[in-house]
């Protein structure tokens, strides 16, 4: 067992890779083409259903009510857990699995979510703070099995943007350099977290990871997700989607991508745009679950997966 701390934040994590081999009483088989083609029958995300069962965007956000960009189907969320939130439907198909992603999908539903962020933020000048967020399958939060992304334009930060924002200032501050750039290089260096350098981008297995094969994307230049030009998003989607081959390879069934994105509208030179991308239980009828007492009620992050482990593990799936 071993303690790592958050070399901005000073999070607590734990890791213990033996915790992979416990004895996990619960679990088993469970037929998820019987779950898909169930759900399938009701889907309001699947073709024929999704004009009718899903709510429209005020006209002064989109004319239309939903944004459409190839697959992707943009409209309000009816359970909103943020301002501005909205689902963007990503493909036709009702399910995909995680090797099954396309560049041109991928891009197309973050554009989408891009054309979304920057028309809520015309609407309401306030509204500056994106997020770009996935939960895929059931044991990531996600109710519906239809790939969705969800999008939110916030008037405040997330606690956590803001955190991240102050702390790359004040390492600025403090250092006339970027935590971001340190980071990557620090682990270009070493070698053992380090994945892949994308040109626009850089990925690595977090040092201090809150999730299980945690995997950070970060920008080189980019501050804000809105900033992202077609050829940056497209280097962002064909890294994301060897990330989601390589978890397909390592058996993960399930996951939560969010993007930390710097206000729209301010070029930072202290802060990178970055996304986090961690695995969650595989979907079965009842499962271990990957969080318990110490992440949801003490704010320590307890993973089986070793950092250097995850990097190992997906450098082959990044040539
Ligand atoms: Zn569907």
């Amino acid at each position: 067992m071993e303690y790592r701390f958050d070399p901005l934040t000073q999070e607590q994590c734990r890791i213990n890779p033996d915790r992979a081999r416990r004895i996990r009483q619960a679990g088993g088989e469970v037929d998820l083409d019987e779950i898909i083609a169930r759900t399938r029958e009701t889907c309001p995300f699947c073709p024929g259903r999704i004009e009718d069962h899903t709510p429209m965007l005020p006209r002064e956000i989109c004319q239309e009510g939903r944004i459409k960009l190839g697959e992707t189907s943009i409209f309000p969320n009816l359970n909103p857990v943020g301002e501005n939130h909205a689902v963007g439907v990503i493909s036709r198909a009702h399910f995909l699995a995680l090797d099954k992603f396309g560049v041109e999908m991928f891009q197309d539903n973050l554009t989408a979510a891009r054309d979304y962020i920057l028309s809520v933020h015309e609407s309401d000048e306030e509204a500056i703070w994106p997020v770009y967020m996935w939960n895929y399958m059931p044991p990531s939060a996600g109710s519906i099995i239809h790939p969705h992304s969800q999008i939110l334009v916030e008037r405040q930060p997330l606690p956590v943007q803001a955190g991240l924002l102050k702390r790359s200032e004040e390492y600025f501050n403090r250092n006339r350099c970027s935590y971001w750039e340190d980071l990557v290089e620090q682990e270009r260096r070493l070698g053992e977290r380090f994945i892949y350098d994308g040109g626009f981008l850089a990925v690595i297995a977090s040092f201090a990871p809150r999730g299980f094969n945690e995997i950070q994307f970060i920008f080189k230049e980019e501050s804000s997700v809105t900033e992202l030009s077609p050829r940056q998003m497209s280097d962002f989607v064909t890294c994301l989607i060897k990330a989601l081959k390589g978890y397909q390879k390592l058996g993960i069934g399930s996951f939560n991508l969010v993007t930390y994105s710097g206000p729209i509208g301010e070029e930072l030179h202290h802060y990178r745009l970055n996304a986090k991308l961690i695995s969650r239980p595989y979907p079965r009828g009842i499962y271990t679950n990957d969080t318990g007492p110490m992440e949801r009620l003490c704010d320590v992050w307890v993973v089986d997966t070793l950092p250097e482990m995850v990097a190992e593990n997906m450098r082959s799936f990044f040539p």
